[in-house]
């Protein structure tokens, strides 16, 4: 018998704590198993993949200088492009990070008159700098391309009619984010994207959908074009590099649209052909092999948490019951003290960094302090866990990732572990 409740005092968490926890494991049996399986379903997915493709030893191999013939490059773009249902795709190291590979996806496919639309409402933060709703130099709007945002109604739902109204000769290329990333909307699912597509489709046959996937991808058994996205868009560091992609970013899409997205990432006439992926190969394609369960565990620590958390009064989104479409737990605690005290709880769990101590900043572009727990491999991976909140009211903490459902549970008993301590929640009295 191994004793795992002495090997959780080591991190000093509480028998008390222990218990409920498992209390609440025990509950989560059947929303696991469901986990599991769509894991399961699509680990198959990216094995297959991955042998249709070929993919041999000399696939992890890497190109120096221009990378011309880069086999391996070559052949996980093909994987990604049959993991995500699309003609093709842009996988690579020179995009930097999410925001970078959102940027050129619209960059690359709009043109000086167009007409950029987000019937989702408000785009990530960062997209309001790429768009140009902040003012900023290099924007999509210096170049002569404007924007429109139709917002959800109040209920979450797509405002149709505000839609068909928004949509007219010069909306070119329509942005939908399917996380919800840091506000309270709902996250997006695969079928509700295709519905918003085949409503636009229907107004505008030619107009160009393009789907923010980050924190979305392997949520699901589906991807959202085939729901009929045009190009669907992410970030190495979250779920389809598994944890093991140190940078990069996808565009998986129609042929045309990857076409110009590789013409400006590179240059007009070089295109894919060129862009050296030194050593870095193996940790994109086992990344990706990985990426399914990774995902997996990620989200039964969001579901473990939520249901911790809700079971002691506090707000939870998504709640403790609902199905999932991304990554992201938002709790909230309704003190600074909650919101410290939860980071403080993560870090401490964490590998790498553990001893480090979170402290609330002022961290520029935002208008509170803002508190960060992450202790990654990765520098600034999310799919590791993590977890941050600014320190203004109602005191949410927006928490992710976990590469290991183990290292997530660990990094979650230590949080409340932690709220207790500080006198910020307590135990229910009776066994639940
Ligand atoms: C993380 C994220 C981005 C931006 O990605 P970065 O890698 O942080 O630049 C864009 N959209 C959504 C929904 C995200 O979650």
């Amino acid at each position: 018998m191994t004793n795992l409740r002495e090997q959780y005092r080591q991190f000093g968490i509480s028998d008390e704590v222990y218990d409920y926890g498992e209390q609440i494991l025990t509950g989560l049996v059947d929303r696991f198993a469901k986990i599991d399986e769509t894991a399961e379903y699509n680990q198959l997915k990216v094995i297959r993949a991955m042998q249709q493709c070929r993919v041999s030893e000399s696939c992890l191999l890497g190109t120096t200088g221009y990378g011309y013939n880069d086999l391996g490059r070559d052949t996980l773009e093909q994987v990604y492009a049959r993991v995500f249902h699309t003609e093709d795709a842009l996988v690579r190291p020179q995009i930097t990070c999410g925001t970078h590979a959102l940027a050129l996806a619209l960059m690359s496919n709009l043109r000086p008159g167009d007409e950029l639309l987000s019937p989702v409402g408000k785009p990530y933060d960062t997209l309001e700098e790429v768009i140009g709703i902040r003012p900023s130099r290099g924007s999509l709007k210096e170049y002569g391309v404007t924007y429109r945002q139709v917002d959800l109604l109040a209920d979450g739902s797509f405002d149709y009619d505000g839609i068909r109204a928004a949509v007219n000769e010069k909306t070119k290329l329509v942005t939908i984010q399917r996380s919800k990333g840091y506000q309270t909307r709902p996250t997006l699912s695969v079928a509700r994207i295709g519905e918003l597509i085949a409503f636009l489709k229907k107004i505008k046959p030619d107009v160009l959908c393009m789907v923010d996937n980050c924190y979305g991808e392997f949520v699901e058994t589906t991807e959202p074009a085939e729901a009929g996205a045009d190009m669907v868009v992410g970030s190495l560091i979250k779920n389809p590099g598994g944890g093991l992609a140190p940078i990069g970013g996808y565009i998986a899409g129609r042929k045309d649209c990857v076409e110009n997205a590789a013409f400006r990432l590179t240059s007009p006439g070089l295109g894919k052909e060129v862009g050296a992926s030194l050593g870095i190969l193996p940790s994109f394609y086992e990344g990706l092999f990985l990426a399914p369960v990774v995902t997996a565990s990620a989200l039964k620590g969001a579901v473990f948490a939520a249901n911790v958390y809700e079971k002691l009064g506090f707000d939870v989104l998504p709640d403790a019951s609902e199905e999932r479409h991304d990554i992201i737990q938002a709790v909230t605690f309704g003190t600074p003290e909650g919101v410290i005290a939860f980071c403080r709880g993560i870090q401490e769990a964490a590998s790498v960094d553990s001893f480090v101590v979170p402290e609330p900043w002022n961290m520029p572009g935002y208008d509170a302090q803002v508190i960060m727990a992450a202790g990654a491999f990765v520098s600034g991976s999310s799919i590791e866990l993590s977890a941050d909140g600014p320190i203004k009211p109602p005191y949410t903490v927006y928490f992710q990732g976990g590469l290991t459902f183990p290292h997530a549970k660990l990094g979650i008993l230590k949080t409340l572990q932690h709220l207790i301590d500080a006198g910020k929640a307590s135990l229910p009295c009776r066994p639940l």
